[in-house]
């Protein structure tokens, strides 16, 4: 997997760079992702093959535009119907 990949919902990954210590605020539906307040700034959290990834890292509305980006993008496979409710 590439250091940075980008996913279905157009969101770019990057290998999680911890600084400080963070506190996890909300797990998505099947715990896919993990919305992450650290320091001051919020991030999105996802365990990818490469570990775990961060998205989004900045400020609330900027994280969370990418969070809601990835939950709706999450719901919509569900609705799919080829995408059972596991991880
Ligand atoms: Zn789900």
């Amino acid at each position: 997997m590439d250091e940075h990949t980008r996913d279905a919902a157009g969101v770019e990954w990057q290998p999680y760079v911890p600084y400080g210590p963070a506190r996890i605020m909300e797990t998505s539906c099947c715990g896919v992702y993990e919305w992450v307040c650290e320091g001051g700034q919020f991030l999105v959290l996802r365990k990818g093959a490469a570990g775990l990834q961060e998205s989004g890292r900045g400020r609330y509305a900027v994280a969370r535009k990418v969070w809601t980006d990835l939950v709706l993008a999450h719901r919509a496979r569900h609705r799919a119907d080829n995408f059972g409710g596991a991880a």
